[in-house]
Parts: C-alpha cells; sequence; structure tokens
C-alpha cells in the first residue's frame, strides 16, 4: 500500500518508514513541490488533520492515502510549553538545534536543570472518504544538557521514564519501541489495515 507522508521533517519520515516496513511511505514533496501549509489549530489534532487535508487537496489523486504527524514536547516547568509549538519555539525560521538551546535555556531562565516533561504526537490519516487521527505519548524529563546526536529535535535533553540516557544517547531501536510516534502509528496500523 502506498502511504503518503505531509510532511518533509527528516526525523519523522525515516522514522515512520522504519515503523511502516510493510507500506510504500513517500513523502509528499515526491508528488508535487513543498507549500507552506498554516498550522493554524489549537491543537496537536487539529494541525496534524490541517495538513493532511492540505496535501490530499493537493496531490489530485483519489486513491491515495495521506498520513501526518504533528507533534511535540510539553515542558511541565514551563506550564506546558513549547507543546503545538514545538517546531517554532526559537521563531518562526528556527531549525531543531535553534529550539533546542531555546528550551535549555528556558530551563536555566526558571533556574532549574531538569523539568518532567512529554512528548505528543497526533497522527492523521485522509483518503477520499475518511478521516481518522490518533495519539501517543512519551513521558520523561528534559535536562538542561544537551547529550548524544541520536534522534532528531529534542531528543538530546529528553531522558524516558525508566531510563537513565537521553534518546540523544539511547539505541534508536528504543526509541522506535517507546516513542510517542510509535504508539499512534501502531494505532494508526489498525485502521490503514481496514481501509
Ligand atoms: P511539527 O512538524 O509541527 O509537528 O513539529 C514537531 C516538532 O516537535 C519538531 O520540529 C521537533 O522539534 C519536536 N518533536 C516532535 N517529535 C519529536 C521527537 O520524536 N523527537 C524530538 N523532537 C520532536
Amino acid at each position: 500500500m502506498k502511504l503518503v507522508l505531509a510532511t518533509s521533517n527528516k526525523g519523522k519520515v525515516r522514522e515512520i518508514q522504519q515503523f511502516y516496513k510493510d507500506y510504500e511511505v513517500i513523502p509528499y514533496s515526491e508528488f508535487i513541490d513543498e507549500f507552506e501549509i498554516i498550522e493554524d489549530g489549537i491543537t496537536f489534532k487539529d494541525n496534524a488533520l490541517i495538513k493532511a487535508r492540505a496535501v490530499f487537496n493537493a496531490i489530485k489523486m483519489d486513491n491515495i492515502i495521506v498520513l501526518a504527524d504533528d507533534s511535540g514536547i510539553s515542558v511541565d516547568v514551563l506550564g506546558g510549553e513549547p507543546g503545538i509549538y514545538s517546531a517554532r519555539y526559537a521563531g518562526k525560521d528556527a531549525n531543531d538545534k535553534d529550539n533546542l538551546y531555546k528550551l535549555v535555556q528556558s530551563l536555566e531562565l526558571h533556574n532549574v536543570t531538569n523539568s518532567k516533561a512529554y512528548y505528543t504526537a497526533a497522527i492523521a490519516i485522509v483518503t477520499k472518504e475518511s478521516e481518522f487521527c490518533v495519539h501517543g505519548w512519551m513521558y520523561g524529563t528534559v535536562l538542561n544538557e544537551v547529550k548524544g546526536d541520536g534522534g532528531f529535535g529534542y531528543d538530546p535533553i529528553f531522558v524516558p521514564e525508566g531510563y537513565d540516557k537521553t534518546l540523544g544517547e539511547l539505541n534508536n531501536e528504543i526509541k522506535q519501541k517507546i516513542s510517542h510516534r510509535a504508539k499512534a502509528l501502531s494505532l494508526a496500523k489498525v485502521i490503514l489495515q481496514t481501509l
């Protein structure tokens, strides 16, 4: 089955392709030029559906399944920030490194070395006939120290519950078993099997 991903985030594409080995997972940029999608929802679910619908409508092919991931990290000491704004925490054109260091700086401004935090992933599926959305979460702690270079985004400062290393240091296979994205993708797989 062909699954079109409504993302060009390389970290997400890699993880989704590794998770769905039985599917042909293709970033939408292989069908059409990338375009800006205004993510103006107020929840992860809103934004995942906005992205999946935008790509489904732009590709103009009835027989495709579009899958979108909207995700982010929520930090307790920051009152849940950056949450849905995780990709733009350090500003509109910020990259993963800028956002990571901005979060480290925010912890320091709060005079803490760590805080409880969790990742959320909303996975939306859009076809000609139907729309779905499922979620997954991963709980842990964020540190004010960057460790390891595995994963992507905030992974080098995130220690999952039950571990004593960051996702930047842990083997990628571990992340693929416990992550917010893995949990949402396994629920999404049940839906895909019915389509
Ligand atoms: P989105 O593309 O609007 O969904 O933004 C997601 C942002 O959340 C990414 O740019 C990362 O900063 C962060 N994020 C989401 N999932 C992960 C993850 O698995 N590891 C690290 N950072 C993540």
